[in-house]
């Protein structure tokens, strides 16, 4: 037990309860159908590993500039120039009007920099549930107020709702498409909608496009496209498996990313320098092959699972958020599919509701294939 006054009172603001229940029943189970993993089972393309074996072994194992190198920059830069069209200087002065980027120790990373820089205690925080855990226990770490606005059943947001949701204290709105947990990805309509609300108030979006490689039905659409005032957040770990990497970034308006940039110097002071080094890299693979598995997987999936638990069709990143079946909560269906060896995890660990579970197909398709075939069993 800890003593008491021991650990801050901050740290009464996080809440891993649903989680844990769901690793320590899968502790006991021997060799599972894991279908709860939050990272690509593809490996890191030959290439990355090379250009980083390379930086290790001559020298360049030391402490880059907080911003991130400069090859991997100006990738970045030219990335989002040919994306979304922004104008991303490396050295950009500090204004609002400007863009820089920022190389950050992962999405993760980026996250936890930006809601320090921009949330004080009380402010607001448009959240649309289901949504990616980290956001709700960071903005409570710093102060901030998650407001929850429902999308549920089809997980696209109604615009109404966000309007709805927004007060004097609102102060950003996080959006997170191709979406964890839901699978959903947002179309340009949507995206547009949404960009003029946030106009509306003078808002600032965070984007988080983690997942942006992942989109199976259309092409990946970013909200930068309509509205500056937005912090754009990817990754390395989805994209190109580089999850223990530690390697992200960040673009948007200078005046934020310069004080994510000092408070970078005094916290992670830099990301992993050979894994900058590999990013560029990385940034040139082509992961189609990939992608067309994980489409593939989706297929199976949706197969699998439409007509049995009334599946919405995801279309993005690697995950379904399925409904469990009728008088069951998401946690009584995980439970009964632990007991027979299958590992998903309860929708209400993403979620006010718990209706539904989180399955991902980032694994074989031997495994999937077993892995859905006992779910079906189980919903009948
Ligand atoms: N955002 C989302 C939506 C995610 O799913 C994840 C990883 N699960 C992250 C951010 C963080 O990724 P990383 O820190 O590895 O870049």
């Amino acid at each position: 037990m800890p003593a008491p006054h021991r650990i801050a009172e901050r740290m009464k603001q996080l809440d891993a309860s649903g989680i844990r229940k769901v690793f320590d029943l899968a502790a006991k189970m021997s060799d599972p159908i894991n279908l709860s993993i939050g990272q690509p089972h593809f490996d890191v393309p030959d290439e990355v590993k090379s250009e980083a074996i390379a930086a290790i072994k001559r020298g360049f194992n030391k402490y880059t500039q907080t911003q991130g190198i400069a090859e991997l920059r100006q990738a970045v830069a030219q990335i989002v120039k040919e994306e979304i069209g922004w104008d991303v200087a490396i050295e950009a002065e500090p204004s609002r009007d400007s863009k820089t980027c920022l190389i950050t120790s992962g999405t993760s990373g980026a996250l936890l920099l930006a809601f320090m820089v921009l949330i004080n205690p009380g402010d607001e925080v448009i959240l649309l549930d289901p949504y990616f855990v980290m956001y709700k226990h960071l903005v409570n770490l710093v102060g901030g107020k998650a407001v929850i606005v429902d999308t549920y059943p089809d997980f696209l947001p109604d615009p109404q709702r966000i309007a709805d949701a927004m007060t004097e204290r609102t102060r950003l709105m996080v959006i997170n498409s191709p979406c964890n947990p839901t699978g959903q990805v947002y179309q340009a309509d949507l995206l547009k909608e949404i960009a003029q609300l946030a106009a509306g108030r003078d808002l600032l979006i965070i984007s988080d496009e983690i997942y942006n490689l992942f989109c199976y039905d259309t092409p990946f659409c970013s909200i930068a496209s309509f509205y500056d005032d937005t912090l754009l957040l990817r990754g390395f770990s989805k994209s190109y498996a580089m999850t223990g990497w530690r390697l992200g970034w960040c673009a948007g308006p200078a005046d934020i990313l310069e004080k994510m940039a000092m408070l970078q110097q005094y916290s992670f002071v830099c990301a992993p320098s050979p894994a900058q080094v590999a990013g560029v890299a990385a940034l040139k693979c082509d992961m189609s092959e990939q992608v067309a598995q994980y489409r593939r997987k989706r297929d199976m999936v949706y197969q699998a699972l439409a007509e049995p638990f009334g599946l919405i069709k995801p279309a993005g990143a690697f995950y379904a958020f399925v409904p469990a079946p009728k008088g069951m909560s998401g946690t009584e269906f995980v439970s009964l599919a632990i007991e027979n060896n299958v590992l998903i995890i309860p929708g209400n660990v993403f979620s006010q509701k718990d209706t539904h579970f989180r399955l991902s197909y980032a694994t074989s398709d031997e495994k999937l294939q077993e892995g859905l075939e006992i779910l079906v069993k189980l919903a009948k």
